[in-house]
């Protein structure tokens, strides 16, 4: 008996033990196996989910970002950032630039989303204001010219700074090989018309071929398209050609200020309005013209200048290059009488060797 009933305790023993081992494989059980297949299946799910919702937040980022900076919108998504940003600003440092330890350099590089025609310059549109303050874009007008575009590409090299250039069209076809030295220093380069007309007093055709015609000599000098930014000479903008620079996603250039400097002989003067204008302003987008030869001359000083008062350059360049219109592109060819065969320019072609 005594052994029956050890042998019946022991079952009961064993019984409670196997019972509770079940009961607590049970209560592990559906938290630990479901847990993985549960999350697993939703996490399968819903990795694409954020990455298609991803994709249209993407596409439409650029649009509104009209001045790269990362978006705050974007921060999120981590998928799409690789192609938010396609290419880090190549900012100089003023340290790297040979020869000149005052030099102005870089301060940084922004990136513009020319979508929609966006306009800048406060002189006429207020809706970009992305300098802080003693903040300085350059721009140069109505080259290239010979001596006088050279003079001012030197300045900037001495300085291991950029600005944006805006070309005539017949400039340009007369001679592309000094445009082709500011493509080589890696400037930007828009366009400023086909031969420099008031828009405003052209009908809308011909404003269009000005512009159309100015675009396509920029890609006929480079050998491949400018940049889709654009200054109207003057600065008067008819709103219909605005429109139309805005269907063909190319940013207008007006000014923060206004140097003058195509009224002006002496280069001290050039020198002074530009930074009497700066200090008043305190940052700005500044318009100047290579083609003046006042300006030319002033350019060493006027960078030496800006570096001693403080002042910091911006590079603005464009996220893609501007689509030009292939009638255009035959038709000053046409116009000029040029052989369509090559479009070298002569230094290229014919090298002086003795
Ligand atoms: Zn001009």
């Amino acid at each position: 008996m005594r052994f029956a009933a050890a042998a019946c305790a022991l079952a009961i023993v064993v019984c409670v033990a196997v019972f509770g081992a079940v009961l607590a494989q049970r209560a592990t059980a559906p938290v630990v196996t479901p847990a993985p297949s549960a999350s697993s299946t939703p996490t399968a799910k819903s990795a694409p989910a954020p990455a298609v919702a991803a994709a249209p937040t993407a596409a439409k980022a650029p649009a509104s970002t009209v001045v790269a900076a990362a978006p705050a919108a974007a921060a999120p998504a981590p998928a799409p950032a690789p192609t938010l940003a396609p290419t880090p600003a190549p900012a100089v440092p003023v340290a790297d630039c040979p020869g000149n330890r005052d030099a102005l350099g870089i301060s940084r590089t922004v990136e513009i989303d020319t979508t929609g025609g966006p306009g800048f310059g406060f002189e006429h549109f207020k809706q970009y204001d992305f300098l802080q303050p003693g903040e300085v874009v350059l721009t140069f007008d109505d080259g290239p010219w010979p001596r006088h575009t050279p003079a001012v590409l030197a300045a900037l090299a001495a300085h291991c700074t950029k600005a944006i250039f805006f070309p005539i069209g017949l400039h340009t076809m007369w001679a592309p090989e000094i445009l082709r030295q500011v493509a080589a220093a890696g400037h930007t380069i828009g366009s400023h018309t086909w031969s420099h007309k008031d828009l405003s007093k052209l009908s809308f055709q011909d404003a269009k071929d000005e512009i159309e015609k100015g675009v396509s000599a920029v890609r006929w000098g480079l050998g491949a398209p400018g940049s889709p930014f654009f200054r109207f000479p003057a600065l008067k903008h008819p709103p219909e050609v605005v429109t139309y620079l805005g269907q063909r996603n190319i940013a207008i250039f007006s000014t923060d200020m206004d140097s003058f400097d195509f009224k002006i002989r002496k280069p001290e003067q050039v020198i002074s309005s530009v930074l009497t204008k700066l200090k008043k302003n305190g940052k700005g987008i500044v318009l100047l013209h290579d083609f003046q030869k006042a300006t030319s001359e002033a350019a060493p000083e006027l960078l030496k200048q800006l570096k001693a008062n403080g002042y910091k350059i911006v590079f603005m360049r464009a996220k893609e290059p501007v689509q030009t219109v292939a009638s255009y592109d035959e038709q000053i060819l046409k116009d000029q009488k040029l052989p369509t065969v090559t479009n070298r320019p002569t230094s290229d072609v014919v090298h002086t060797i003795q």
